[in-house]
């Protein structure tokens, strides 16, 4: 594909499949992928073994100051590792204890300036597509191409549940369930930059769509907003 390279951003509700079709886009592409939900998860990681008061913003400003985040490419996972102080903790932050804690951790203002001010850093050379809930309409305002995914609950659930059922096998569905819709409750009713449709975002519901159909159809739209445009040095 030819043209300008653009900012992509995909936001929408937890385990709608954001993740898997950036990485589709960003390997098709030649784009950089940042998991913004990954930066609040290691946030979070620290917190909690720091026994960090959430509540007090004193702490939290604090805790922030010996925090550093970047993200490192692996080139067998074809994905990148993120990294807490030059530790990989791509593991640990899917964990349920980080999965419990982390809506509570990205609601606090400190927090998000934190991460945003990184994210816009690292987007600032475009040619990169970026997942989260507030991508389109805080991070990247002006991204090319903004895309809101949506999925039917129940097809969310499982698609958690067998995602996390291979490292906790103890998992149930009804906690999986329980911990998406208070995430996404939270996520969305909170008062710093709730998760919500930016205005010129596209939905993309993909509750039946194979990973092949929902690819065609986002590279058409990239072809849309790239082809016509002089291209770039
Ligand atoms: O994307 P993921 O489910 O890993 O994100 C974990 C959590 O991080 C979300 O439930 C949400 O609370 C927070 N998040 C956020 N803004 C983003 C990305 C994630 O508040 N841009």
């Amino acid at each position: 594909m030819s043209g300008k390279k653009i900012i992509i951003a995909i936001d929408g509700y937890s385990s709608c499949g954001k993740s898997t079709i950036a990485k589709q886009l960003a390997a098709r592409l030649g784009y950089n992928y940042i998991d913004s939900g990954a930066m609040y998860r290691a946030i979070t990681l620290f917190f909690l073994r720091n026994r960090i008061n959430f509540e007090n913003a004193e702490d939290v400003a604090n805790a922030l100051n010996d925090i550093e985040i970047s993200f490192r490419y692996n080139e067998e996972a074809q994905a990148s590792d993120i990294m807490l102080n030059d530790e990989d903790v791509s593991i640990p932050i899917r964990d349920m204890l980080v999965n419990e804690n982390v809506s509570q951790v990205a609601a606090i203002k400190q927090v998000r300036a934190f991460a945003v001010a990184q994210q816009q850093a690292i987007g600032k050379g475009k040619g990169i597509v970026m997942d989260g809930r507030d991508i389109g309409s805080v991070v990247f305002p002006e991204a090319e191409l903004k895309i809101f995914m949506t999925a039917d609950p129940a097809v969310r659930v499982m698609r958690r549940f067998k995602e996390m059922y291979v490292t906790n096998p103890h998992i149930t569905i009804d906690e999986v369930r329980h911990n998406l819709e208070l995430r996404d409750y939270i996520d969305s009713t909170r008062e710093e930059s709730p998760l919500h449709k930016a205005k010129d975002a596209i939905v993309l519901d993909n509750s039946s769509m194979t990973r092949e159909e929902q690819l065609d159809k986002v590279m058409h739209w990239i072809a849309e907003r790239t082809e016509k445009a002089p291209a770039t040095a």
